[in-house]
């Protein structure tokens, strides 16, 4: 397993910050599939990995296990996702202590979603009601060990009346202790550059990795705008649309439209960018491949 480095380290080197999301599989195929990934991406420079908290049970587990596999197998860099979703105090408290413990550089806090069924978020009777009293409640534990990151919106998060309210909110938060943030996916660069330069006029300083989703299809691309609600460009969808059922072909226009994201976003500032791999590596070997050839990445 690598030391665990600083992750502010990582956000000063010259090269850009390149961090990768997984997910705690559920299911004997999908710990293949994981693994599989995480074995294919080792030597592409990743800075970070990061590995989402679900909602609920046995899967909640697993996000440490894995992020462990990850460190151990691999010599990722491994940060876990937590949320304030049915936790008390007490057992946030044991989650972040384990975090500690094992060595991961960092931690992403966040608030986490309604369970299903649910429209609202209710917080556990005896737990935290937003991702920044989450922030707040790590650092006063655990002090500068680990590397805070929080969630953003550069499209809104769906909740907020405006962004206005959400960028207000996003202030708070950093202001609790966080370290960096990792945005939601957009697939219009102007959406990022616009919010960038939003939060820097209210003093937010920190960095502000682009995530980026290579998408595989129309159908798969309309539904994570669904559910994210980010905006889904014409020319995007015209081009998904034109694959029709010629899925290599729409997988090729996913990457190659991330890739022109990738490229201007660096070109214009960007820290880095943030992959949401969905525990496969075909999309995310191509694009990190394209992204060499054109010498924007050099790991
Ligand atoms: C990079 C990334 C990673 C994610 N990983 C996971 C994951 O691993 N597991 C998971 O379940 N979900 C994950 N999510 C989804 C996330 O949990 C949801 O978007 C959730 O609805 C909001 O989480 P948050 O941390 O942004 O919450 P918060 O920062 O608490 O914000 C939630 C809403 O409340 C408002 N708000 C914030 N603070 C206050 C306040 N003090 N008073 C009033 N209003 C406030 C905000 O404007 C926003 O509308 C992720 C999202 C992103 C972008």
């Amino acid at each position: 397993m690598n030391k665990p480095i600083s992750l502010s380290a990582i956000f000063q080197a010259s090269q850009p910050t390149i961090s990768i999301e997984f997910f705690p599989p559920k299911t004997e195929e999908g710990a293949r599939q994981i693994l599989k990934t995480a074995q294919a991406l080792k030597d592409y420079g990743i800075s970070f990995a990061s590995i989402t908290y679900g909602a609920g049970g046995s899967t909640r587990e697993r996000t440490l296990e894995y992020g462990e596999l990850l460190q151990q197998l691999f010599g990722y860099q491994v940060v876990p996702h937590l949320t304030c979703v049915g936790h008390s105090q007490d057992e946030l408290t044991a989650v972040i202590d384990r975090i500690a413990t094992a060595d991961f550089p960092g931690i992403v806090a966040l608030r986490g979603d309604p369970p299903k069924g649910e429209a609202t978020f209710q917080p556990h009777p005896d737990g935290l009601r937003h991702a920044s009293d989450l922030v707040h409640f790590i650092r006063k534990q655990q002090g500068k060990k680990l590397a805070i990151g929080v969630a953003a919106y550069p499209e809104k998060h769906p909740e907020a009346a405006d962004l206005a309210t959400d960028l207000h909110w996003l202030k708070h938060k950093v202001d609790q202790g966080a370290d960096f943030i990792v945005t939601q996916l957009f697939f219009d660069n102007a959406h990022y550059f616009s919010f960038v330069k939003q939060c820097r006029a209210l003093g937010i300083t920190v960095p502000i990795l682009p995530g980026i989703l290579p998408p595989l299809s129309l159908e798969q691309a309309k539904k994570f705008v669904g559910f994210c609600g980010a905006h889904l460009p014409a020319a995007l969808e015209e081009k998904l649309a034109a694959c029709g059922d010629d899925l290599v072909a729409a997988q090729t226009a996913g990457i190659d439209w991330a890739f022109s994201q990738i490229q201007e976003l660096l070109a214009h500032g960007a820290p880095g960018f943030h992959l949401y791999i969905l525990n496969r590596s075909e999309s995310a070997l191509a694009l990190l491949d394209s992204l060499r050839a054109a010498g924007t990445i050099h790991q």
